[in-house]
């Protein structure tokens, strides 16, 4: 059984606050205001399917008051000195860091995460604030001499221009400021999107922007029950310059569809399917630690969650026995409860996918250890799984499980490995734990994604170029790197000035 502390009755006067913290409305133009035709949504806490909270539900309408806000002010922000963007971005970010507590909890209610997992996010997503508030200031351009000696050639980068930016229900603050803080520093304008199922997040997130100084129009937010309908016309103005989008491949794709006709800029972060490959010379503590953290972090529920173990034959067994002991001890319940580490998945049909890719694996001869089964009760449970010996052709090596589930394959040599874990259209990230640093420096070169860790379970860092090959997505977030998906280049020719 869960132990999901609800009882229905009296919240957490921290809860109750936190809540009522958070603005109801769209943000248009700065001001917070009603959908347009007075349409609200409902937000659940997914561990009691209980309402907490009802906001503005966005039409057409307002996605188009919500642009015209963004064109109206790009003018200006792009003009706006780079130290001045910068330093509204380290201004949130101290808030934030401030304000960490409230914040992890208000995911945490919204999205189901261990509260120890949500203080994490804060620091992670917070630091996106920190690091392009000093890459702002640094956008830089070149100057020389062509090679004939007849000119003087001149690189200059510019903001793209309005920004749509469309953010997953998984890390509700992380996804939004790993795309706002670059924006704002580049001197684009954005109007961004949240989940239906996670947007009040964003809702704070923009009023601690608000307090910051925020400019009027420069951050607009469209809270949606039909994002569908309220993205296509945004995304097919011509005055958009941009969209970045992170959440499942299918949907990536449409969206890049939409955005050919105006040769819109694209950034994509979508989906994954990780392989964590552990050789036969691999420190098993280290691989057993690093699976437990690229497995279960967020309830499973990552892009960058390793979704197949590919384990050396000789070393299957200790290694299965070792994290299913593991796996045992994880505490199922509410995210707001100590020493929980597994709280709900998102919804129902979350629920369902992970029956159905286990009962699946099993039918064709994989090994239940542990788990295997939604938990009863109120909210969206799914008992933490280990399935060993899953065979070649069962669905849960295709697809992204999004949930606690450990699925193990043997393999036999280095060759079969690599082939295995290239054997996906996906590309994000892969795991590789071996001792032996040529064997180390091989999978660098072998394998066929956009992200690896190399003995480490968890590759996420605001300095670093998050993103993938494939079918994973387009573009990078973070690192140097990310700044320039907002940014286009100029080359201008000038004379040779002494000629
Ligand atoms: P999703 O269904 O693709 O939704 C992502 C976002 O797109 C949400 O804001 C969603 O809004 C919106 N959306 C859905 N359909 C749309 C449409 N037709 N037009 C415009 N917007 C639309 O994905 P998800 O289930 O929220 O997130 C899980 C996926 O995100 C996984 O595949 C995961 O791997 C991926 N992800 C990738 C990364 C990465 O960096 N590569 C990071 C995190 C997550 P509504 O939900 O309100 O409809």
């Amino acid at each position: 059984m869960t132990d999901n502390g609800i009882n229905g009755e009296a919240r957490e006067d921290s809860e109750a606050k936190v809540l009522a913290n958070v603005p109801d409305g769209l943000f248009i133009g700065g001001q917070w205001r009603a959908a347009e035709n007075g349409a609200t949504l409902q937000v659940r806490d997914p561990a009691t399917g209980e309402v907490v909270k009802e906001i503005a539900d966005a039409s057409v309408a307002d996605g188009g008051a919500a642009l015209d806000a963004a064109c109206a002010a790009a003018a200006d922000w792009a003009a706006t000195p780079a130290r001045e963007r910068g330093e509204l971005l380290r201004r949130v970010f101290d808030l934030l860091t401030a304000r960490a507590d409230d914040f992890a909890l208000l995911m945490t209610i919204e999205m189901g995460k261990p509260l120890a997992e949500a203080r994490g996010e804060v620091t992670y997503g917070a630091e996106f604030l920190r690091w392009f508030s000093e890459e702002a200031p640094r956008i830089a351009g070149r100057y020389g001499a062509n090679p004939e000696g007849t000119g003087r050639v001149v690189v200059t980068q510019h903001p793209v221009g309005p920004c749509y930016l469309i953010t997953p229900w998984n890390f509700p603050l992380a996804m939004a400021t790993r795309k706002i803080a670059p924006a704002l520093a580049a001197g684009c304008t954005v109007v961004v999107k949240p989940a239906e199922l996670t947007p009040l997040t964003t809702l704070a997130f923009v009023a601690l922007l608000e307090e910051a100084g925020l400019p009027v129009g420069v951050v607009n937010v469209l809270t949606t029950s039909t994002s569908g309908a309220v993205s296509e016309p945004i995304i097919r103005d011509p005055r958009l310059r941009k969209l970045s989008f992170t959440g499942s491949t299918p949907v990536g794709q449409a969206l890049l569809r939409q955005a050919a006709d105006g040769v819109l800029r694209t950034s994509m972060e979508l989906g994954g399917n990780a392989p964590f490959v552990v050789f036969d010379d691999a420190d098993l503590d280290k691989a057993v630690a690093g699976a437990m953290a690229a497995k279960f972090r967020n309830i499973g529920q990552a892009c960058t969650a390793a979704n197949r173990f590919l384990v050396h034959r000789s070393v299957v067994a200790e290694f299965t026995a070792r994290v299913t002991a593991k796996v045992r001890e994880l505490r199922v319940g509410r995210g707001t409860q100590d020493g929980v580490a597994i709280g709900p998945l998102i919804d129902d049909r979350a629920v369902a996918k992970a029956t159905q890719l286990v009962e699946d694996a099993v039918s064709r001869g994989a090994t239940l250890h542990t788990g295997g089964s939604a938990i009863e009760g109120p909210g969206t449970f799914f008992a933490p799984t280990v399935v060993g010996d899953v065979r070649p052709g069962s669905e849960i090596l295709r697809e992204e499980i999004f949930g606690p589930v450990l699925a193990v394959v043997p393999f036999d040599t280095e060759d079969e490995a690599v082939r295995l874990a290239n054997d996906t259209e996906y590309g994000l990230v892969s795991y590789v734990y071996t001792e032996r640093l040529e064997r180390g420096q091989r999978m660098i070169e072998r394998l066929e994604t956009g992200m690896m860790g190399l003995n480490v379970g968890v590759v996420s860092n605001a300095a670093a170029p998050f993103g993938g090959w494939k079918f994973s997505g387009l573009g990078r977030e973070g690192g140097a790197e990310g700044i320039h998906e907002y940014l286009q280049t100029k080359y201008t020719l000038t004379a040779n000035p002494f000629a």
